[in-house]
């Protein structure tokens, strides 16, 4: 058997859960470490995945996935990508973004190609990089309000650099890029000739204004893959469906590499993806309106703490900084607030080594819950303040 460890080495998600293991057996725990919906799929899209079951729909399609999906989905996400993508040559439907993001990285590096990643990062980039062969270089964006400046960009790049992987909104922090900022750091990649990969699975839960993509900048088209998924926007983490739009050649290694590894999407779960970009236009207002509420609601309880936080623009994250005062690690804080209040938080470790320092608080939870852990963290602070 081949040994990956030497791919992925100490990486794994399984730390995201840790302290939620911790607390599984306390009747009060409140767990918010989780990265998806509390809220059901909508009914119709359920129902649209029934009707394939009974009218037989239950056999392997193309490999790019149905067309009608395809066309679907470069009509649905226009609106976020500034284009129409061929549904025949430049829309692959994927096993959740987590698969394109597999498929991407493997079509566009080689062994040793370094790829630029802002931190701190969702761990799926640098397991998937490492797979592909390639190296990640992280770059702290701690000082510059978790975005990525073109000087942080242009000081990060070598002559081994071929990939920028960028998040907007991102996970874990909620940090927006502005289209001016976009621009930016456009025009330095295509001055140094770099691929982006643009992951926008949280494009429809950004909280104001429009989301851009960096696809929609001049010149960007051909050097960009742009993801997005159903899991977070349609609460569907479990249906297993994703998007990538991709400029060719890029799409067919993409598509080469689904082929051998997945196959296709489930033609179940396929129809369900069309039901919900034909007919599920609004399911996610109510949803966004849930997490921004509820931003609101712990952005306004951590700073009352004293705690600093840099107000999340999207996603369902927020991610405040650990006041050095407490003298704790992530880790530490995340271990005791488990143990002593029963609320479960995922440690910023988790998130790279910029992450140290911080912690990432689920906001996809009722809102009396987070009501709730926030009290419960409010007096763990302040109790740990008296010393
Ligand atoms: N990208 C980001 C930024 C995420 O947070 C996640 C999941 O948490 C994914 C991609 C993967 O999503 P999925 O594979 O469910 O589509």
């Amino acid at each position: 058997m081949q040994d990956m460890s030497g791919y992925t080495r100490g990486l794994s998600f399984a730390s995201m859960r840790r302290f939620a293991d911790l607390v599984a057996d306390e009747p009060d725990a409140i767990i918010l470490t989780i990265g998806q919906p509390h809220f059901p799929t909508p009914a119709h899209i359920a129902e649209a995945a029934k009707r394939a079951i009974d009218e037989g729909f239950t056999s392997y399609t193309p490999n790019r996935g149905i067309r009608p999906l395809r066309e679907a989905a470069s009509a649905y996400y226009e609106r976020f990508t500034g284009h129409r993508y061929d549904p025949d040559r430049e829309v692959l439907v994927t096993v959740g973004t987590t698969h394109a993001i597999d498929i991407a990285t493997r079509a566009i590096l080689a062994p040793g190609d370094e790829v630029i990643i802002p931190a701190p990062a969702y761990p799926g980039y640098e397991g998937a990089v490492r797979l592909a062969g390639g190296h990640p270089v992280f770059v702290d964006t701690r000082a510059t309000g978790f975005l990525l400046t073109p000087d942080a960009l242009r000081q990060a790049i070598t002559p081994r650099t071929k990939l920028l992987i960028l998040a907007s909104p991102a996970n874990p922090t909620g940090a927006v890029y502005r289209e001016d900022e976009l621009h930016a750091l456009a025009r330095m990649c295509v001055e140094r000739d770099l691929y982006v990969l643009s992951d926008e699975i949280y494009a429809e839960l950004q909280f104001d204004g429009s989301p851009v993509s960096i696809s929609s900048v001049p010149g960007m088209r051909e050097r960009t893959v742009v993801l997005h998924g159903l899991s977070k926007s349609h609460a569907m983490t479990g249906w297993r469906i994703g998007f990538a739009f991709a400029p060719e050649p890029i799409a067919a290694e993409m598509a080469k590499a689904a082929q051998f590894s997945v196959s296709c999407p489930s033609s179940i779960s396929q129809m369900a993806a069309l039901e919900a970009l034909t007919t599920g236009h609004g399911d996610s207002q109510p949803m966004r309106e849930a997490y921004r509420a509820n931003r609101d609601l712990a952005v306004e309880a951590l700073q009352s703490m004293g705690v600093p936080v840099v107000k999340p623009a999207g996603a369902f994250y927020v991610f405040p900084e650990l006041p050095k005062a407490l003298g704790m690690t992530s880790d530490a804080f995340c271990e005791a607030l488990a143990r002593k209040a029963h609320v479960a938080l995922v440690s910023g470790s988790c998130f790279t080594r910029y992450g140290e320092g911080y912690v990432r608080v689920s906001l996809a939870c009722p809102e009396n819950a987070l009501q709730e852990a926030l009290e419960r963290m409010a007096r763990f602070v302040a109790r740990r303040r008296q010393g």
